[in-house]
């Protein structure tokens, strides 16, 4: 049994250093990555239930590795996080976001507005957001065309930081819209206590939706309570006709999933909503 265990113990370090070492890999190509233009925006539609209509979209970021081909978000964000690059990202992706923000609204869609993922790091950006509301400025964009994606964490542990930049992202006229919903913490005081414009449900709750069941209840509930305190629902990885039905039925505001559409480049996305706007 001794020798069995040192026999496993041999094999587990090196698999550890292995990962350890890819990490480290990865996060020192994600340095060159910004100026060696491999990062790519991507925009997923976000329609409204009632109408189908596309009055919005999330811009998704990804990574076009020159050795390894598209590396997932779920996998370089937390490298960016842990190394500080998430700032320096960041700032690429909402001046990216912003500049087919204004092609849109002043060719396509004159309301449109686009939403743009922060992790909670981002919120010790040093100036806060005063650069992004002076490009808006620049760009004669309304702070109400950009809507912030937020989790429920940064409001738990929100410091006193993480609350003035809150209030000046809401002074700008920034929305804000609470990113996987239901999935995180079990009070819910601070939608009391934060202005928040859009709660986004959870995919977990849409991919178990059937009339009847417990996910139903709880989405039925989620909206219920959203639309008393004055915010507006999407509800994320609406895949079936099906989930569709079920959370129009509810009262959903706005869906989103690729029962609609998967994330697309800039130059699809331009296309679908151009083919919208004259049909
Ligand atoms: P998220 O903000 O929850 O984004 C939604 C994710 O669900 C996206 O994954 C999207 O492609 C995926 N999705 C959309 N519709 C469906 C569907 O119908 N079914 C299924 N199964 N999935 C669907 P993606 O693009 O891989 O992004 C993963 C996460 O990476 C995002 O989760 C977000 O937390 C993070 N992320 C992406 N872009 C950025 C960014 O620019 N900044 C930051 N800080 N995080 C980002
Ligand atoms: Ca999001
Ligand atoms: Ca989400
Ligand atoms: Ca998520």
């Amino acid at each position: 049994a001794k020798g069995a265990g040192r026999n496993r113990f041999s094999y587990f370090t090196p698999a550890l250093q292995v990962a350890a070492l890819n990490r480290m890999r990865l996060t020192n190509d994600l340095r060159g990555a910004v100026k060696g233009q491999q990062l790519e925006l991507y925009f997923q539609p976000i329609v409204h239930l009632k109408t189908g209509r596309i009055h919005k979209a999330e811009a998704l970021l990804r990574w076009r590795h020159p050795v390894r081909g598209l590396v997932s978000p779920l996998e370089f964000i937390p490298l960016a996080e842990a190394s500080g690059l998430i700032i320096e990202i960041g700032g690429w992706v909402f001046r990216e976001s912003a500049h087919w923000l204004q092609r849109w609204r002043s060719a396509v869609h004159p309301e449109f507005q686009l939403s743009v993922n922060q992790s909670p790091l981002e919120f010790q950006r040093e100036g806060g957001y005063d650069s992004w509301l002076a490009l808006l400025g620049e760009l004669g964009l309304p702070g109400q065309s950009v809507v912030i994606e937020i989790t429920e964490g940064l409001l738990l542990d929100a410091s006193s930081s993480v609350t003035d930049q809150l209030l000046q992202l809401r002074d700008g006229g920034i929305q804000v819209a609470l990113d996987d919903f239901g999935t995180g913490y079990s009070s819910l005081s601070y939608l009391k206590k934060f202005d928040i414009d859009y709660l986004k449900i959870d995919r977990s709750f849409t991919r178990n939706l059937a009339p009847d069941s417990s996910d139903m209840a709880l989405s039925d509930a989620i909206i219920v309570m959203a639309h008393k305190l004055g915010l507006r629902v999407i509800a994320e990885g609406v895949e079936t006709p099906e989930q569709r039905a079920l959370l129009a039925a509810a009262g959903c505001d706005y869906g989103q999933g690729y029962l609609f559409a998967r994330p697309l480049p800039a130059a699809e996305f331009d296309a679908l909503l151009r083919a919208q706007s004259v049909a």
